[in-house]
């Protein structure tokens, strides 16, 4: 069953817990999903909202947003491959692989977002990301709302960029390969540690801000200008990593505001402008450059 939530407090469908009203959230399950495309225009798909940040004003586009899927569900070998439920988060991914005896989707242990989203973003880390093992997705087109199945091979994916425009992804199908489970396990669990030895976990933040530039850490930058524990209203620069944000108390224009002015000092400093990772969604007054465009 469709539930429609109507001036919905947005805050509550992202990772840093910041956003206005929004006017309509369909509230769906997985299976809903390939109906509910076919019917409504004007809206914006959602994963677990960890890369996206809603501006402070009301949101007056449709809001998709499924239910999650139980760590059990939506993933299934069939024939030689692995077929995933956009809907999957990436952690589950990571440990029925380890499970399974199947190789490559160690690093998508620690982050927090569904399959389709990670795809749609190519999200990674380590050195791995989302593009390498994938062998096909199935979509539905908004333009001319139909479905179908794109190959890997014919989507171009960038260092946390990929050319799919305009599609929901519905499922994806991943290639196999198979080592030993303890193996698996053993990389899975480094790497987690890794993550989190490293980066701000159990708190409000949507991940990176910016991007790395080419050759370089956006962190490190920030870092040698001293941002780590900035301050402005409720939210903060990270003490354990100064390209991610937490959010204690505050708002959406109090991160743009940080944002803003890391870019601005990075380029006075280093002649480099920091790309956003993060997507705006909605309606801002000012935004930092290149902060891309929402689906
Ligand atoms: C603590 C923390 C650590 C993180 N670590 C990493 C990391 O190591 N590497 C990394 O790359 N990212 C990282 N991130 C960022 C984030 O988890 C990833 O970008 C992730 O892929 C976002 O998934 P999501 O489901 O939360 O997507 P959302 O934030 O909900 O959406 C992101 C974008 O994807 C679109 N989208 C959602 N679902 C679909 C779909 N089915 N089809 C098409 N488009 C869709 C949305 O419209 C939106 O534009 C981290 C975030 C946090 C909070």
């Amino acid at each position: 069953m469709i539930r429609i939530l109507r001036n919905f407090q947005l805050k509550n469908l992202t990772t840093f817990g910041t956003g206005g009203i929004g006017r309509s959230v369909y509230l769906l399950k997985s299976s809903d999903l390939p109906v509910i495309l076919g019917e409504i225009d004007d809206f914006v798909i959602l994963g677990n909202g960890s890369n996206v940040i809603f501006s402070d004003d009301y949101f007056s586009k449709n809001i998709l947003y499924v239910i999650p899927l139980s760590s059990s569900e939506g993933i299934n070998i069939v024939s030689d491959c692995l077929e995933v439920d956009a809907n999957v988060s990436s952690s589950a991914l990571s440990w029925w692989c380890a499970r399974k005896g199947i190789s490559g989707f160690e690093f998508a242990a620690g982050i927090p977002g569904r399959i389709g989203a990670c795809i749609f973003g190519n999200a990674g880390c380590f050195g791995s990301d989302f593009s390498k093992n994938l062998k096909r997705i199935f979509v539905f087109d908004c333009a001319s709302k139909t479905f179908g199945e794109i190959d890997s091979g014919d989507i171009q994916f960038s260092y946390r960029k990929s050319s799919i425009k305009d599609k929901v992804i519905l499922k994806a199908y991943f290639e196999i390969n198979f080592d030993k489970s303890e193996n698996i396990f053993a990389k899975t669990l480094e790497l987690l540690n890794k993550k989190k030895s490293s980066q701000p976990h159990g708190i409000k933040t949507f991940g990176s801000v910016f991007k790395n530039p080419p050759d370089n850490w956006a962190g490190k930058l920030l870092d040698s200008l001293g941002f780590r524990g900035y301050k402005f209203g409720g939210v903060r620069v990270s003490e354990k990593h100064a390209n991610f944000l937490e959010n204690i108390g505050g708002s959406t224009s109090d991160a743009v505001k940080i944002i803003k002015l890391m870019q601005d000092r990075v380029l006075e400093s280093y002649n480099i402008l920091l790309e956003p990772e993060v997507r705006f969604l909605g309606e801002f007054k000012e935004l930092p450059i290149l902060s891309g465009d929402e689906l």
